[in-house]
């Protein structure tokens, strides 16, 4: 099977500091792939090269066997089908979630086609699908600001991926939820693994226990090594270092 994704010795250096030092890395389509390992490892640097807000000094990023990312603005990078989600969630606070999503669904659209487009009555579905896939339908006319705070980071994945994404990356999803919130975040992430490749990064162990996906543990710049929970926890360098073994 070829990879949506092949990262190939790709190195970030930051005014002398090597952040990444030769990441090499396949993601295979529809898989749900961890991206683990201590602070500093790199983990989100390889996250911003892969959506284009830091470059690779050097080393290939190749998207669907032909994109090369490492080329591409930011703006192209989303088109081609790759969203982010940052640890922050940047929502309209001011806004509804139905408000919300309908401004990051026309994110990609020119802004005379955003000046000139009335909702279709297809666009209106999608969005109500959205917010019934993220958990946010009932309160979709209340103000985003006064959402618990899961709900706003699931709000912020809702507007990910009503821009269809073919690759999602998040970064620390459940930072800071409850235990409900996790749960259900899982499940989200789970269902949008049907359709959509994601890469998360995340320090909850617990957490990408409930997965049966590919795990890769990040450490100095580079990948120490990757395979299931199980192989990687049976690691003898990740047990000492990295699970406090
Ligand atoms: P992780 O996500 O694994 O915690 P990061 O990718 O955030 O690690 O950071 C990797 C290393 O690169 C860290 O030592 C961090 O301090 C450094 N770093 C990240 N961004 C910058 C930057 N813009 N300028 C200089 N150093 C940076």
């Amino acid at each position: 099977m070829k990879p949506i994704l092949s990262c190939r010795n790709v190195m970030v250096d930051f005014s002398g500091f090597k952040a990444l030092q030769g990441v090499d890395l396949d993601v295979q389509n529809k898989e749900v792939l961890f991206l683990i390992g201590p602070n500093g490892a790199g983990k989100t640097t390889l996250l911003d090269c892969i959506c284009g807000k830091t470059r690779a000094s050097s080393g290939q990023i190749l998207f669907e066997e032909k994109i090369e990312l490492s080329k591409l603005p930011e703006q192209k990078i989303v088109q081609e089908g790759i969203a982010r989600k940052f640890q922050a969630p940047s929502i309209f606070l001011h806004l509804t979630p139905f408000e919300n999503l309908e401004i990051a669904m026309k994110q990609k659209k020119s802004l005379l086609s955003i000046l000139l487009a009335k909702m279709t009555q297809v666009q209106h579905e999608k969005i109500e699908a959205i917010l019934k896939k993220v958990g946010l339908f009932e309160d979709r006319h209340k103000l985003a600001g006064s959402l618990s705070h899961g709900q706003k980071q699931w709000l912020e994945i809702g507007m990910q991926l009503i821009q269809e994404p073919t690759l999602l990356l998040l970064d620390e999803p459940i930072a800071g939820m409850s235990g409900e919130e996790r749960t259900k975040t899982g499940e989200l992430i789970k269902e949008i693994a049907k359709e959509c490749t994601v890469v998360v990064v995340e320090h909850d162990m617990e957490f990408v226990r409930n997965f049966s996906s590919k795990v890769v543990v990040m450490h100095e710049g580079k990948v120490l090594c990757q395979g299931s929970m199980k192989d990687i926890q049976e690691n003898e360098e990740v047990k000492n270092v990295y699970l406090g073994r």
